[in-house]
């Protein structure tokens, strides 16, 4: 065997510690192990880049233009002054190329430029080329002298992630694309492909050593363009690759409890309905079904936008539990969602003679030690509850359904601990969300689920109206409130408090409540905030329901679940201060009954192009789906849904917003393989093999540091 067909040696290549490679030494060494955790070779390899500078080709002054995002120029600094005092002292350079003049400005390390440029030297600059009053200028650019590196352009600049500390030792992006560029030099035999032959193929891929090659240092852009392709296929191939795989696992080798008996399921069937499900509500229990009676554990997501009805539908699976002699539990993220829930499961419980409890951080020692007893000895049939649940002390005689809501608010580990609650078998798992999640996202977050949605509302519902207003239209719109209130109707009056603990955000709800107290001096008022104690809360959320105060002054708390049909009115002050699902799942809090119903928004005269695009979408659609998908490309996948959170989606090249394509033929690709050849036989295959033993490597190397 020669070194480059032996996996041990390779894997020994990239196992090398990176003081070793040409250029680095001891102390950059040590700065790159503290400060990107980036210790081998391997670990240096896979720092990518997040985005890469055009330096292909020089532009002149005379042909700029404001659309373009950044321009780079070759010329002479033919003077340079500092101009202002104290925080807007300034160094100005007087920069040309022959074509025309650019001002180049720096605010900071002023006296660092003042001793170092040099005049009638030739430079490169490169930024972001900004006009005002017909003067072309560029604050803090990019300025290198001409060298025969980068005389000829044609080359696009990596900017990697780096710290501040790296930085000020001169280890930026340029200075890593030169270590980048020895290791990439010396690996090229060690890099083996990752990928089977006909997905390659099948897909026109570069090859790995390509890709890492043009993702580094590319030449031109359609080398970056196909590296990146490769990559973010291999990154979501092997995403989806391990989600689809434990999926097959779950359903070939995990027993599920079978719940073929339906006696309560029929009796409230036929005698307690409230009304008549929707066609998507009876699909989808019908699906539930179908998992509860294979023998297999069902671990199932419902979807389904706020409205739609999905409190009925688990209800109605806990009942298949029930009759089985099994026992479920259903854990919200908040008190008032849990005591919610609490209060429209007992009400169908009672018709049916069943037992339902409720636990949460709150509940009395005495109260608590008699709901343990009782679900150890079977007499409580149903749990709700928050975290409270996963608690171990927490145990079932035989715990058969675990419905999680809003489970974007849980981690993983939390789904897990709840599986663990029947140490004979796991109990089935339904997982259901109200902020609907874009395909691509709910493909990597819950790729190992099998998905429900419901994509219907009850029937007689009016789309809610939605519309925006101006601060400065205040009082017509209390005009409006007013006739709504003489009408009988309720009102949500919400301001933002993004952090729970800031004064600032509490005093503009307490001024807002004063302005609402006065404007409405003979309206019963509730109001509703986090740093109220629990029992306040639900005494004001109390009087609300049942419509003995007619407007809820309130912060983001009522976000989720809160359902008060009679509220007819949103009212969201300072609007541009939230993000789109939740100014969605603000909104969902009204239009619950047979009544018309309405958003207003409100907002500041000045507001952004990206608060300007939100608004609108919210007065366009009332689509959770469609808000769903505007809101991952305005903000990226990072910020939804607590993403981070979760642990699953960790990724470094794709972009959940963009990828779509990618991530749709890469899991079409995972399931076909693992379909055909589930245990990786084919010769075809072995790159797959030795890949997943890498990473699993990679991981438990990191599970040791960290
Ligand atoms: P969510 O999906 O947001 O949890 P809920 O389950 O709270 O929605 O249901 C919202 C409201 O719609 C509740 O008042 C519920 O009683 C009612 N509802 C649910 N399904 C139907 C239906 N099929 N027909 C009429 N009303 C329904
Ligand atoms: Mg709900």
């Amino acid at each position: 065997m020669t070194s480059e067909t032996n996996p041990s040696v390779r894997t020994r290549f990239f196992d090398t510690k990176i003081e070793f490679l040409k250029g680095v030494g001891p102390q950059k060494a040590a700065l790159l192990n503290q400060e990107l955790g980036i210790f081998t070779f391997g670990d240096l390899i896979q720092h990518y880049p997040f985005r890469h500078e055009d330096r292909s080709v020089f532009h002149k002054i005379n042909t700029l233009n404001e659309q373009m995002p950044a321009a780079q120029i070759r010329g002479r600094l033919r003077e340079w002054t500092t101009i202002g005092e104290g925080h807007k002292k300034r160094l100005v350079g007087y920069f040309t190329d022959g074509t025309g003049l650019i001002e180049l400005v720096w605010f900071q390390s002023v006296a660092w430029y003042e001793k170092n440029l040099r005049a009638n030297t030739e430079y490169i600059v490169y930024g972001k080329p900004v006009a005002f009053g017909g003067r072309w200028s560029i604050t803090h650019p990019d300025i290198d002298l001409v060298t025969a590196e980068n005389e000829q352009g044609g080359f696009w600049q990596p900017i990697y992630p780096l710290t501040e500390k790296l930085r000020k030792k001169f280890l930026d992006s340029r200075a890593l694309s030169r270590i980048m560029k020895s290791l990439l030099e010396i690996s090229r035999p060690y890099i083996k492909e990752t990928l089977p032959e006909n997905l390659v193929q099948k897909y026109r891929l570069v090859s790995k050593a390509d890709a890492l090659w043009n993702f580094h240092l590319p030449q031109n852009q359609q080398g970056l363009h196909q590296s990146q392709r490769r990559l973010k296929f291999e990154e979501l191939f092997y995403n989806q690759f391990r989600l689809i795989k434990n999926k097959l696992l779950h359903k070939t080798e995990f027993p599920g409890l079978v719940f073929s008996k339906a006696a309560l399921v029929k009796e409230f069937y036929d005698k307690h309905l409230p009304f008549t499900l929707t066609n998507a509500q009876i699909r989808v229990l019908h699906e539930i079904h179908e998992d509860l009676k294979t023998g297999k554990q069902m671990n199932r997501l419902l979807q389904g936008d706020v409205g739609s009805g999905k409190t009925i539908v688990a209800f109605i699976a806990t009942l298949f539990a029930l009759d089985n002699d099994a026992q479920a539990c259903l854990m919200a993220p908040t008190e008032i969602l849990t005591d919610q829930h609490y209060q429209g499961l007992k009400k169908f419980a009672d018709l049916l003679g069943v037992t339902i409890g409720k636990l949460t951080g709150s509940t009395k020692k005495k109260e608590r030690e008699i709901i343990h007893k009782q679900l150890l000895d079977g007499s409580l049939h149903i749990i709700v509850g928050t975290h409270a649940l996963i608690e171990d002390i927490v145990q079932f005689k035989n715990l058969g359904l675990c419905i999680i809501d809003e489970q974007h608010r849980f981690g993983v580990a939390q789904r897990a601990k709840l599986w663990a609650k029947n140490p004979r078998i796991s109990p089935h798992m339904l997982v259901m969300t109200a902020t609907p999640i874009p395909r691509t996202l709910a493909m990597t977050l819950y790729g190992d689920l099998d998905i429900s949605a419901i994509n219907e509302l009850p029937a007689g519902r009016k789309p809610i109206k939605t519309v925006h207003r101006y601060d400065a239209h205040r009082l017509s719109v209390f005009g409006f409130l007013k006739e709504e209130i003489a009408k009988g109707r309720q009102i949500y009056m919400v301001y933002p408090l993004i952090e729970e603990s800031e004064k600032m955000d509490l005093k503009d709800l307490m001024d807002g409540y004063e302005s609402v107290a006065r404007a409405f001096p003979d309206v019963p008022l509730s109001i509703l905030h986090g740093k109220m104690k629990s029992q306040d809360k639900d005494y004001e959320m109390g009087r609300f329901v049942r419509g003995e105060t007619k407007i809820m002054v309130a912060t983001t708390v009522i976000e989720v679940g809160v359902n008060v049909p009679n509220a007819s009115v949103m009212v969201i002050e300072n609007a541009e201060r939230f993000g789109l699902s939740q100014l969605h799942q603000l909104r969902g809090r009204v239009g619950r009954g047979a009544e018309q119903s309405y958003c207003i928004l409100i907002t500041d005269y000045k507001i952004s192009k990206e608060t300007k695009l939100r608004i609108e979408t919210m007065c366009r659609t009332n689509d959770g789906f469609e808000i769903a998908e505007v809101d991952l490309q305005l903000r990226g996948p990072g910020d939804i849904s607590g993403t981070q959170q979760s642990g699953l989606v960790d990724l470094l090249v794709a972009n959940l917003a963009q990828d779509g394509e990618i991530l749709k033929a890469a899991r079409q690709s995972a399931e076909a393989i693992l379909t055909e050849d589930p245990d990786l036989l084919q010769s075809v295959n072995q790159p797959i093999r030795a890949h997943l033993e890498n990473l699993r490597k990679e991981e438990t190397n990191w599970s040791r540091i960290s």
